[in-house]
């Protein structure tokens, strides 16, 4: 008799702000499309180029909050101290028993949350390779304001001295090698 597949793996990618999560989540949503990125409910403005549906579900503080009251967030947080981002639970649901590994890209106090009500979730560290490049990168891109570049460089701060509560931590030198690691965690064959 041929045994049952293995469950599919509930992944939580966070790390600091300009790590290059969002890089690396680009390059594994285009050489691995049997990955499924969750899209999580925000109350932050879209940006340039963003869509409703795809980057995020971008809904009013009312919305959100009636989403947390229903219960329907498997975690949410309120993000540098401004916006709110939480992962619609019922999504992720169903991707994990249609068989699909999932990958979260969330912020910290959202993987703390997710390890709670999910245990047998794994949690993936993206890390720099040191704090200089991490600022520099943070500055590099520009697209924050110089106050939200300090709010960010604090919260990074933070955030760097969480690796120890995750799993596995993926040091983010080159992009296509920090994310080969990461679907190998996650059990997808190239
Ligand atoms: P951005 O505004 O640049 O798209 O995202 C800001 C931060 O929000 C990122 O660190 C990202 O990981 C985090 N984030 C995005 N979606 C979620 C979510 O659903 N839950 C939590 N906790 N954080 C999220």
């Amino acid at each position: 008799m041929a045994s049952a597949p293995a469950p599919a793996k509930l992944t939580v990618l966070a790390g600091p702000t300009a790590v290059g999560k969002g890089t690396v989540s680009a390059y594994i949503r285009q050489h691995y499309p049997e990955v499924w990125f969750s899209v999580s409910a925000t109350t932050r403005a879209p940006r340039p180029g963003e869509e409703d549906g795809v980057h995020y579900y971008f809904v009013s503080d009312q919305d959100f909050q009636q989403m947390v009251d229903r219960q329907e967030m498997l975690e949410w947080a309120t993000v540098h101290q401004v916006n709110k981002y939480g992962t619609i639970r019922s999504k992720v649901e169903e991707q994990l028993a249609a068989g699909r590994p999932v990958l979260l890209e969330i912020d910290l106090q959202g993987a703390r949350q997710v390890k709670q009500a999910m245990p047998e979730a794994q949690l993936i560290f993206l890390a720099p390779p040191s704090w200089d490049e991490l600022v520099r990168r943070l500055i590099g891109r520009g697209t924050e304001s110089e106050a939200e570049q300090q709010t960010r460089l604090a919260t990074a701060k933070v955030e760097l001295a969480a690796e120890a509560e995750f799993d596995y931590t993926v040091v983010n030198e080159k992009v296509e090698l920090a994310a080969e690691e990461i679907v190998k965690l996650m059990g997808v064959k190239r």
